[in-house]
């Protein structure tokens, strides 16, 4: 997927844009009573958001940050500040990455990437609420160390940054971070339910029952062979 993507829910609804040269999936999503919202992700292109809020008429009251990449959260805090409102997550284990991201966004070409500090770092299973609808956070290291996953249990969509794809999994620097991303994917996320669909960093969107069946990575028959490692702290910090 590679343009605007409306997701028509009873209770909530979200838009799917890709912002910046990465076309990363920044998540505009409202309460369809209440018209208050939420945006994960806010890498770049804030004029186009706020096209969006307008379009909408929504009332954005925070932004959320899955983890700290420039094409994630690079509009983060000059869009705070325009919208006056509170940045929230990733987890703390993201706080050096923080500091070093605007660096990282000039040598990759992100030119909108001022720094931030979240208003509140998010721990796993704290909630989120915008109206009268509710997110839970999960704390899912891997990719970063404070990377964070958001999740409506009723409107079944889960927000999961670069942790996982459709048909592939997020990048990681070592090996043991690499078992901590399949940790997360299989421990936290897959069992969140098949049918829940996933809106991930980049690209289409999936659910966690076809990555469950397809996945060469994160398969129910790719995890035979690694499964085992979980609960081993020689191999896993845990979360
Ligand atoms: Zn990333």
């Amino acid at each position: 997927m590679s343009k605007d993507h409306l997701l028509k829910g009873e209770k909530l609804q979200c838009r799917v844009i890709p912002v910046t040269w990465a076309r990363q999936n920044c998540a505009v999503l409202w309460c369809l009573e209440t018209r208050k919202a939420v945006i994960v992700d806010p890498g770049g292109d804030i004029d186009l958001l706020l096209r969006i809020i307008d379009e909408e008429q929504i009332d954005v009251e925070r932004l959320l940050i899955t983890h700290p990449h420039p094409d994630h959260a690079g509009a983060a805090a000059d869009l705070a500040d325009l919208l006056e409102v509170a940045i929230e997550g990733p987890n703390r284990g993201d706080e050096s990455l923080i500091r070093r991201m605007s660096r990282m966004g000039e040598h990759l070409g992100f030119y909108e990437c001022s720094p931030f500090v979240p208003n509140r770092w998010l721990e796993d299973e704290d909630k989120i609420e915008f109206g009268h609808r509710t997110l839970v956070a999960l704390h899912c290291p891997g990719h970063t160390a404070g990377h964070m996953a958001y999740f409506s249990p009723e409107a079944r969509i889960a927000f999961v940054g670069d942790i996982l794809f459709k048909g592939a999994v997020g990048a990681t620097a070592t090996p043991r971070d690499h078992l901590e991303l399949l940790r997360s994917i299989r421990l936290k996320l897959l069992p969140l339910g098949d049918d829940v669909l996933f809106v991930p960093g980049h690209e289409m969107l999936s659910t966690f029952g076809e990555e469950r069946r397809n996945n060469h990575a994160v398969s129910d028959v790719a995890a035979e062979k690694y499964d085992h490692f979980f609960d081993d702290p020689r191999f896993t910090r845990g979360s």
